[in-house]
């Protein structure tokens, strides 16, 4: 299978993330500056920042990986099984690693709060 445009699509995605990383960057700078009077509010700013920063860092990290298995010629297979994952679900979750019997799976193994990276 020929996942030229899902690569495509992952660097498109992968740009918009570092533009947002270094938006929010750039946000923080002016924040600081903004709240030094207003100690709460600031520390407010930087919380909701912090979810921005984790969310867009951990996609990034995603994507890359994803970039890998396409590289590697293991992208589309779930990690876990060893199954195709759907396409359906490869559009909805171009970075998906597991097919989604395997996802239900971990999230049931997160809330028994194991790490999935361990399996
Ligand atoms: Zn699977």
């Amino acid at each position: 299978m020929d996942y030229t445009e899902v690569k495509e699509k992952l660097v498109a995605k992968r740009k918009e993330l570092e533009a947002q990383l270094e938006g929010t960057q750039a946000t923080e700078r002016h924040e600081v500056k903004e709240g030094l009077n207003d100690g709460a509010q600031l520390w407010e700013a930087s919380e909701v920042r912090d979810g921005l920063d984790d969310a867009s860092a951990g996609d990034l990290n995603q994507i890359n990986q994803a970039l890998a298995r396409i590289d590697a010629g293991d992208y589309g297979f779930c990690a876990s099984c060893g199954n195709q994952i759907g396409e359906a679900r490869l559009e909805a979750l171009p970075y998906a690693t597991l097919c989604i019997d395997c996802a239900e799976g971990e999230e049931e193994m997160d809330r028994q709060e194991l790490d999935p990276n361990e399996y």
